[in-house]
């Protein structure tokens, strides 16, 4: 590992100035769960870490407010998995937490480091774009709210810029009732990224969303707002091409270690089905 200055900044003032000084050669270091890796393999290497675990505005926390659920960036997977407002309102959200590596890398690993991480098979991007998170970042221009599809770029790539820092996600509090949920696909059950991950949620309005992730350089989202998707009665004709469209973007890469294109666009087919059906069940249920 090549070495690299230490800093544990108080205030997210500090934290941002110190990012905006260094640009690309600082990186962020909250759980990390992803960026301890890539410091020992070399694959990153900044001159600067600054850790964010002290800065006072960054304590992790969920609270309720003005129609959002705001979680904030360093909340862990363990704490938003087992939040029970996360429960009733996001269960796909609360689902995907719950899958994230292991109990170990659960209690390390923030929503915050997740999305900025930026990998495709981030678990939970595909349900933050169902519930339509916008991400809340501080730089040094100020604060601004981003919709997370705007969010990824590609595989480690943000439209972050130059010392901003993600400080919260904001979900709005659903106005519809959505049945929703979050299913993956891996090679093994324990600590994997997935082949496949995907969210679909149904909303009583009658329109689908469904998001998937590590089947191309960024986690997707589509709509359906016809209502066919949302028709247990619909013909299956409509819905497998409303399901094709929604997939259209998906593109695998075929140098992955994890799957093969194939494999991959064929699970993403049965696991949008399962999800789309369980959606509507959820829905249906008032679950
Ligand atoms: C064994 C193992 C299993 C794993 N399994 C899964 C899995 O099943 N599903 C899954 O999705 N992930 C998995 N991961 C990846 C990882 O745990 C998650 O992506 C985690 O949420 C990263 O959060 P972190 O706080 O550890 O991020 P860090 O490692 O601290 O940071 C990750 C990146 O985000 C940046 N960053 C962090 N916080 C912020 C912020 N607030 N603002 C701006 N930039 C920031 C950092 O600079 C860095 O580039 C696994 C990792 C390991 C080691």
């Amino acid at each position: 590992m090549q070495t690299f200055a230490y800093e544990r900044p108080a205030t997210l003032a500090e934290a941002v100035a110190l990012l905006d000084a260094h640009g690309p050669d600082a990186r962020a270091l909250a759980g990390g769960t992803d960026l301890i890796i890539r410091l020992r393999d070399g694959t990153v290497a900044p001159a600067v870490v600054v850790d964010l675990k002290r800065v006072a505005e960054l304590a992790p926390g969920i609270h309720v407010d003005d129609g959002r659920l705001v979680i904030g960036a360093t909340t862990v997977m363990t704490d938003i998995a087992a939040d029970p407002r996360v429960g009733r309102h996001f269960r796909a959200l609360a689902e995907a937490a719950a899958v994230v590596g292991s109990v170990q890398i659960r209690n390390r690993a923030t929503l915050g480091g997740n999305i900025c991480n930026a990998s495709p098979a981030a678990d939970t991007a595909p349900a933050l774009l169902v519930y339509g998170a916008i991400v809340v970042a501080a730089g040094p221009g100020g604060s601004r709210r981003i919709p997370i599809d705007e969010l990824f770029v590609r595989s480690g790539e943000t439209t972050l810029g130059r010392g901003e820092l993600v400080t919260a996600i904001e979900l709005p509090l659903p106005v519809w009732r959505i049945g929703a949920v979050h299913l993956r696909r891996t090679r093994r059950r324990g600590h994997d990224l997935a082949s496949v991950t995907l969210c679909c949620g149904v909303d009583e309005a009658g329109v689908t969303r469904l998001a998937f992730g590590s089947v191309g350089p960024r986690p997707i989202v589509g709509v359906d707002a016809t209502g066919v998707l949302a028709d247990p009665g619909a013909p299956a004709a409509a819905k497998a091409e409303l399901m094709e469209r929604m997939f259209a973007g998906a593109s695998p890469s075929a140098r992955s270690m994890r799957a093969s294109p194939e494999y991959r666009l064929a699970m993403l087919r049965i696991l949008g089905d399962r999800a789309l059906r369980i959606a509507i069940e959820r829905l249906a249920a008032g679950e």
